[in-house]
């Protein structure tokens, strides 16, 4: 059998989202589970639109990710020539035709057609056929080519995810596949659709699976590879990423850098995860690693229907992402952060992430938690106010005298609170309260003693002592 390959193919126009990505974790996820290749290909014929920045956003999310690639970045600007040699094969060939149609000829003729309700199209003016006369050859027009779409017949494919699709040759119009060629130039610069079937033959893909929004290209692309005597690949056609508003995501839209969810807190497994779901379904399984995906992707569980972002629930399935991740990695991850914000921690910081994991959706949130161990906190004045009283401060005064002396472990710091609890007739929250948001900031937070066991025995005896 032959092997897998799939590409990636993104244009570097404005910043990569997540429904961009999604594009890019499929065929990533499906030639790693078939142990075949991934492409990556850059589609930089856009020059006003593309940028370096977008190119950077789509290398940093991908590392990001994990979704490595075997081959590539290819950039198609740099493959102009490799283009320029095939449309050569085409026009050898005798599949290709100048077409000296002014845009003033096609403007009259586009709207001529509007205005007798038929489909705006080429009308094959300049096609060459046996017998026909062409019009004479204007001059000083430098033509553009086109295709010859074939005539009559059906263009038809097995989409993987839409099922059969068939489209009439004569809906399809003869294509521009070069631009009108400059001076010094052979030929013109080829089109998109023509250099996209070109880069798929020479990178030999067997399998495009892309967004939608390119079914239309589709049937243009298969009479491409049929004219230079190629079978095309298989193709899976992708529904579309809606936002939480329910349309099409897209950065006009709000939809926000894939990276920034980096910057956000989120972990790779975790977007893999959420993203794979997109549009993507095993059984009833929300849940699951990366190696887990990879080893039961196929395109035979894709869905049909458009998929909504939904940040909440991205959210919740980094949460539970956080509370399998091993201590120790996540104080890696921490680590990064917290010297970002200028703070030096110890190595505290894995018990820290153990303790504060779970009540948090984000490593941003468990960062907030962790810094309140390396850094003053301000408590709330209305918490402050409402947990620290005049009635509760013998009590605080006694705790700091009785942990001055005890062994700084949970156990003995447990054991202290009780019998303070007990000296002063109090209940637990009567006194776990106000400490807690005099070391916190704040009345929420897991269980008291393993907070003080990790907290300095000075900081907390000056902050009750002060208060
Ligand atoms: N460059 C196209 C895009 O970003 C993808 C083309 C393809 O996958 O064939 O939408």
């Amino acid at each position: 059998m032959t092997k897998t390959r799939t590409r990636f193919a993104p244009s570097p126009t404005g910043f990569i989202h997540l429904g961009n990505i999604r594009s890019a974790l499929y065929p990533w996820a499906f030639s790693r589970a078939t142990g075949g290749d991934f492409i990556l290909r850059i589609e930089d014929t856009d020059l006003e639109r593309s940028t370096q920045a977008s190119v950077d956003v789509i290398l940093e999310g991908m590392a990001w990710l994990g979704l490595d690639y075997d081959e590539g970045p290819f950039y198609q600007m740099q493959r102009m020539e490799r283009y320029k040699e095939v449309l050569q094969e085409l026009i050898a060939a005798g599949q290709v035709y100048p077409c000296y149609m002014s845009m003033t000829e096609l403007d009259a003729l586009r709207e001529q057609q509007m205005a007798n309700k038929e489909k705006p199209r080429y009308d094959g003016t300049w096609r060459p056929e046996p017998g026909k006369t062409l019009p004479a050859i204007p001059a000083g027009v430098a033509p553009v080519l086109r295709f010859k779409n074939p005539q009559g017949g059906v263009v038809a494919w097995d989409d993987k995810v839409k099922g059969h699709i068939e489209i009439s040759n004569d809906e399809l119009d003869d294509l521009v596949i070069a631009r009108s060629a400059q001076s010094g130039e052979a030929v013109g610069t080829p089109t998109y659709n023509f250099c996209v079937v070109v880069d798929d033959l020479d990178m030999a893909i067997t399998h495009v699976i892309r967004g939608d929004d390119h079914v239309n290209n589709t049937p243009r692309q298969i009479n491409i590879f049929k004219a230079l005597g190629k079978e095309p690949p298989v193709y899976a056609h992708l529904p579309t990423v809606l936002n939480e508003q329910g349309e099409k995501m897209s950065k006009r839209s709000g939809a926000k850098a894939v990276t920034q969810y980096r910057d956000e807190g989120y972990l790779p497994d975790a977007m893999v995860n959420y993203l794979a779901r997109l549009g993507w379904s095993h059984g009833d399984d929300e849940i699951f690693s990366r190696e887990q995906f990879v080893s039961w992707f196929n395109l035979d569980h894709l869905g049909r229907s458009a998929a909504q972002f939904d940040e909440a629930k991205l959210r919740w399935v980094n949460a539970q992402h956080m509370k399998v991740m091993a201590d120790e990695s996540l104080a890696e991850l921490l680590s990064d952060q917290l010297q970002k914000r200028g703070i030096t921690h110890d190595d505290r910081l894995t018990a820290l992430c153990g303790l504060f994991k779970d009540r948090c959706d984000t490593t941003v949130m468990l960062a907030d938690w962790v810094a309140k161990f390396y850094t003053e906190v301000t408590p709330d004045p209305d918490e402050l106010a409402q947990h620290v009283t005049d009635a509760v401060r013998p009590a605080l005064a006694l705790l700091a005298e009785k942990l001055s002396t005890c062994v700084w472990e949970k156990a003995a710091i447990s054991a202290v609170l009780k019998e303070v609890l007990s000296a002063q007739g109090l209940k637990m929250p009567q006194l776990a309260m106000p400490v807690r948001v005099l070391v916190m900031g704040t009345a929420q937070t897991p269980s008291l003693d393993a907070v003080l066991a990790l907290s300095s025995r000075e900081k907390i005896l000056e902050l009750l002592q002060k208060a």
